[in-house]
């Protein structure tokens, strides 16, 4: 299988995507790079990188408080941003859009910002088996707080939300409920549409992390109706340093602010301090300038891909033939086998530690991530202390799932 069928088989032309990404040009131990720890964060193509540089060379200044005429250009740059962010995600108005520095600070800006103003004794909030630590922690912290109660939906054998059980455990008491719109250990596509109208028929509020989602699917947050959507731009071929926080107006008006001191204030005194508005009220300090600025080169790229249809159904592609190749393995257990599920396969396999796997495939070029991928209740629901992900993107090739299979039986044969 060539890239040549690919490209004739798929709208997608790999070739050119790749040729985007000069990360992807090189060898690792003397091997060509296959790159397939993508749900860890993505590469980022040139666009990017150039976007960063021509910051730093050419308008680099603080914004929203300078007069001058590069303070007024990368404050443009940046809110430039934030409103290809509210079309990337349909969010109705710009200022729902907050920069954070990533989903974790997106999910702690929500449990305390939110939490603390709203849970009360005895009040619930429910989050789910496949929780990243990110979505457990902030919750388990406001919860201990404000004497709250953490309820957890469990997971079945697939890798699959029991959403019957959520009906059960979610009740009037429920003020918060916080799942992920997609697995980053199992890839398991979760049901958020069903999980927001079941939330709020019981009058709670939903955040969705949507860490793993934004780079395979369509985000649509009005459509989806949640309150919160949480999200990283680094697993989204833009840079580190830099998420999102979307809130409806509402909830976000009636929040007190996370962090405090500039940029978040309308007037202060000794005495007192009014708050600015959305979103600058949770943007304290100097943001992440030079990187928001950046991530809009990637939000452009990924929308420059055309239908995120076409996308998934690329992916789709790698995850099938994948999947055949390694369930040839002898001895090979592949955790979670979701009907719904993006290009993400955690394995295991017996006699051979997840640790040791990686290091042989590193050893011939190839980067997979090994552990409990920050989710050891979930690992814990298996049985399991760990795994092997691979986890692809729209640069990977049938190609490299071919070596990648051929190197893993190789290692299997060698070390079992
Ligand atoms: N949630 C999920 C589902 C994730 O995959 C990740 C990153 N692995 C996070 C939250 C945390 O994202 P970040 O480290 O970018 O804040």
């Amino acid at each position: 299988m060539t890239q040549i069928v690919e490209n004739i088989e798929s709208k997608i032309n790999v070739s050119t995507i790749r040729s985007k990404f000069p990360v992807l040009d090189q060898k690792v131990n003397g091997k060509k790079l296959i790159y397939f720890d993508n749900a860890a964060t993505t590469q980022k193509p040139e666009v990017v990188i150039n976007a960063l540089s021509d910051y730093y060379r050419q308008y680099n200044a603080n914004i929203h408080r300078g007069l001058h005429t590069l303070a007024e250009r990368a404050t443009a740059a940046y809110e430039d941003t934030r409103k290809t962010v509210q079309q990337f995600i349909n969010a109705s108005e710009a200022e729902e859009v907050i920069f954070t520095s990533g989903t974790t600070e997106s999910i702690n800006l929500v449990a305390n910002a939110y939490g603390r103003k709203f849970l009360h004794p005895g009040d619930e909030v429910i989050i789910s088996g496949l929780e990243h630590h990110s979505n457990i922690v902030p919750w388990q912290l406001i919860c201990q707080e404000k004497s709250a109660l953490l309820k957890v939906i469990p997971i079945d054998a697939k890798g699959d939300i029991d959403l019957e059980a959520f009906k059960k455990i979610i009740t009037d008491k429920t003020k918060i409920v916080a799942v992920n719109h997609i697995s980053n250990s199992l890839g398991t596509i979760n049901p958020v549409r069903e999980i927001v109208q079941i939330a709020h028929d019981s009058g709670a509020i939903v955040l969705l992390d949507g860490a793993q989602a934004t780079a395979h699917v369509d985000i649509d947050v009005q459509e989806l109706d949640c309150d919160f959507y949480a999200f990283s731009a680094h697993k989204l071929y833009g840079p580190t340093g830099v998420g999102v926080l979307y809130g409806k107006r509402k909830l976000l008006e009636s929040m007190n602010p996370f962090q405090s001191g500039g940029e978040m204030i309308k007037e202060v005194t000794f005495e007192k301090t009014t708050f600015n508005d959305i979103p600058y009220k949770f943007e304290a300090g100097t943001p992440n300038i030079a990187d928001v600025i950046a991530f809009n080169e990637a939000l452009k790229f990924v929308i420059g891909l055309g239908n995120k249809e076409d996308v998934l159904s690329y992916e789709q592609t790698l995850l099938n033939e994948a999947t055949e190749r390694l369930k040839e393995i002898p001895g090979l257990t592949i955790i979670g086998e979701a009907d719904q599920k993006i290009a993400v396969i955690s394995f295991i396999i017996e006699g051979l530690h997840h640790f040791d796997i990686g290091m042989m495939l590193d050893a011939k070029g190839i980067a997979v991530r090994t552990g409990h991928h920050c989710t050891q209740p979930l690992m814990n629901r298996f049985g399991i202390d760990g795994t092997v992900r691979v986890s692809f993107s729209i640069y990977n090739t049938l190609e490299e799932v071919s070596i990648f299979a051929d190197s893993l039986k190789q290692i299997v044969e060698k070390w079992r």
